[in-house]
């Protein structure tokens, strides 16, 4: 089974199971009882989890085991399917010319997942850029070019200027070389009108093929409505999930992969440049999980 880091609980209420040949509804509620334990204290959002409770309590009980399956590990593959569902597969991303546009609240992490995704590209042997346009925060232009020069990428940024769009034009043109174009946004402590205007007109200057909201493991329910605006405003592909080396899950991001009917690209796992992951559903399952 591809779930082999289940949480101490879940563990114990499915290994309750082992050797019986049927499920009775008392075993299926107390598993997904664990299981929403689980996921509410990773930030899920509670109407998220209950829609898969529901699901997976009707599939547990009314499906039939196949020959030879054991209940627990019928009930197992059941979950993750479930599970599966929820947090989705992760965003397509072809390795071929193309460009990226991140959006996202201050501190959410965009200009350390420009430089790590630009990293990423460039180990799949494509040639990246990063464009700096964020102009509002003290440091960011210093930040993403060291960032770059650690990752061995093109950067372009202008400390003097304070066009954000003008930049990304700019950018875009002096970066023409590259394959695969990333144009890191700065972003405001909350939403605001401003930053919307700015991220549209940018959005039209550089016409990306995906835009990727990053979002910090740590938001919670906040997700939403960052979700809807950025969704609204440029359209969201995938999400980005920050800081997930720290004690936080990221269930909270997938209200915002459900508000954008998205899914998930990347996971960022630290703050060196190498550190971040394609996204894959049965780790971070099991991080969910666990
Ligand atoms: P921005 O304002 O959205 O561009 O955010 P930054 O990229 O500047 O990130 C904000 C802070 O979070 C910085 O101190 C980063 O080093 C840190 N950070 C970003 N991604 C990660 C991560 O995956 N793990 C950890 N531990 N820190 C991160």
């Amino acid at each position: 089974m591809v779930l082999d880091d289940l949480g101490t609980s879940l563990r114990s209420s499915l290994d309750t199971l082992q050797g019986k040949a049927r499920l009775d509804e008392d075993d299926v509620e107390e598993i997904v009882k664990e299981i929403q334990r689980s996921l509410l204290s990773a930030d899920v959002d509670v109407s998220l989890v209950m829609e898969l409770s529901d699901s997976i309590k009707t599939r547990a009980v009314e499906e039939e085991p196949p020959g030879g399956t054991t209940a627990r590990d019928h009930v197992l593959k059941i979950v993750y399917e479930e599970m599966v569902a929820l947090v989705g597969d992760s965003t397509e991303l072809p390795l071929e010319s193309q460009t990226i546009l991140l959006a996202g609240l201050q501190g959410s992490g965009k200009t350390t997942s420009a430089a790590k995704m630009a990293w990423w590209f460039s180990k799949k042997g494509l040639r990246p850029a990063v464009i700096q346009t964020d102009t509002f925060r003290p440091g960011a232009y210093d930040q993403a070019k060291q960032m770059c020069e650690r990752a061995e990428v093109e950067f372009y940024g202008d400390p003097d200027a304070d066009d954000p769009v003008a930049i990304a034009r700019e950018g875009m043109a002096a970066t023409a070389d590259a394959d695969i174009h990333i144009v890191d946004t700065a972003g405001r402590h909350a939403l605001e009108d401003d930053l919307i205007a700015e991220i549209e007109e940018i959005e039209r200057v550089v016409d990306p093929d995906r835009s990727l909201l990053v979002l910090d493991a740590a938001i919670g329910q906040g997700a939403k409505e960052q979700a809807r605006q950025f969704e609204t405003s440029i359209g969201i592909d995938g999400v980005v999930i920050t800081k997930l080396d720290g004690t936080a899950k990221g269930g909270g991001a997938l209200t915002a992969v459900n508000e954008t009917d998205s899914s998930i690209a990347f996971l960022g796992t630290g703050e060196t440049v190498q550190d971040v992951e394609r996204f894959e559903p049965s780790g971070f399952i099991s991080r969910l999980l666990g």
